[in-house]
């Protein structure tokens, strides 16, 4: 339920709600609006105290949460979220793109991608250390090392690091290195993995699963906004269907669905709901004509010798002319595309780290 206090509450009957409600065993989540301040409840029997509560000094009214998915609802809190990490910000007006390699393969590979997708414009730096791959012997990325290439990319283009992490047990080493986690779509359902991501309170990209709804992907969004760490954006990445003509299908209507049911800003992944580097410059267009808040875009110097997802992948020629279209679309839906320079900066406190110079 949602505890809407009057206009004018006091702080001391806000925290009052919050001690009720905590009192009850729901988790409080407070939310400062412009106008009013409303304290959202969530947790099993959350109706149940519904009358006790509207009797507390400085309540408005109590009303219920029709969504399953609580915190995550506009219900909750009808003014967007924006996230913000140093010049990448998506949300609200600001179209963030994260580009580059599937996976970090070596210094020299990140150090010219990163080089190249900054200059065409890109806000953040994508490269996966710890790769998901469906057979146990293909390239499963450099782990450590991968991490620290990517904090030596930002150290020298200032570009935010997004980098997955695949289990519970990795996200204090990978939140070390990384500017924003993400957890793929294989981990969608991972729990134990959300729990963590959240109380790390990094900057989160959550994939949809592969045969996830959407629903669903709100409810494994819940998981990481328990935890306190607001700073969530889903990515549509394409589900599994009947259809073969493309890796998955990209269904773009999740994008204004998403918008019209959630604060989180929604991002979209045109090179795994593809599959083909040809077909993406297209689905990255059409993302941002569909209202999507960023791109997630898979870049390669040589994709023809990428050591994971080079069919998907775009060379620096091909990004820069997808960025060129996609500012345009960009233009005409209301969007920014441009570097935002009040965000927090990216972290710096491990960049230092040596790295090898060399390709590894
Ligand atoms: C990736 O971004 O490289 C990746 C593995 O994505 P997904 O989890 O969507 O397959
Ligand atoms: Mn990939």
């Amino acid at each position: 339920m949602i505890i809407v206090m009057k206009r004018g509450a006091t702080a001391e009957q806000i925290q009052h709600v919050i001690e009720r409600v905590e009192e009850f065993g729901l988790k409080a989540h407070p939310i400062y609006g412009t106008e009013r301040t409303v304290v959202a409840a969530v947790g099993d029997k959350r109706d149940e105290h519904r009358h006790s509560l509207a009797i507390a000094p400085g309540v408005a009214e109590v009303v219920p949460i029709l969504a399953p998915y609580k915190v995550a609802s506009l219900e909750v809190k009808p003014e967007r979220t924006v996230v913000r990490v140093g010049p990448l910000s998506v949300g609200n007006c600001d179209l963030g793109v994260i580009a580059g390699p599937c996976a970090v393969e070596n210094y020299d590979q990140t150090l010219a991608t990163a080089r190249a997708v900054k200059a065409a414009g890109a806000t953040g730096l994508r490269g996966g250390a710890y790769k998901p791959r469906t057979s146990p012997y293909s390239f499963q990325g450099l782990k450590e090392e991968g991490l620290r290439i990517l904090a030596a990319a930002r150290e020298e283009t200032g570009l935010p690091v997004v980098t997955e992490v695949l289990a519970a047990s990795d996200v204090p080493l990978v939140a070390k290195y990384a500017d924003v986690l993400q957890i793929g779509a294989r981990n969608m359902q991972n729990y134990r993995l959300l729990e963590e991501v959240g109380a790390s309170g990094k900057p989160t990209i959550l994939k949809r699963g592969l045969a996830a709804t959407l629903e669903e992907l709100l409810l494994a969004a819940e998981y990481i906004l328990n935890a306190d760490n607001q700073n969530v954006i889903l990515c549509e990445r394409g589900i599994r269907t009947f259809e073969n003509h493309t890796r998955f299908t990209l269904p773009l209507a999740s994008v204004p669905w998403l918008r019209e049911r959630t604060h989180l800003p929604v991002i979209v992944d045109p090179s795994h709901g593809t599959g083909h580097a040809s077909l993406v410059p297209a689905m990255a267009a059409a993302a941002v004509a569909a209202g999507a808040d960023g791109l997630l875009i898979e870049v390669h110097p040589k994709p023809e010798k990428a050591l994971s997802d080079g069919y998907q992948s775009l060379d620096f020629a091909q990004f820069a002319e997808t960025m060129e279209l996609c500012r345009r679309v960009a233009e005409a839906v209301g969007k920014r595309m441009a570097p935002c320079s009040q965000g927090e900066s990216p972290s710096t406190a491990h960049s230092r780290v040596p790295v090898a110079q060399t390709a590894l």
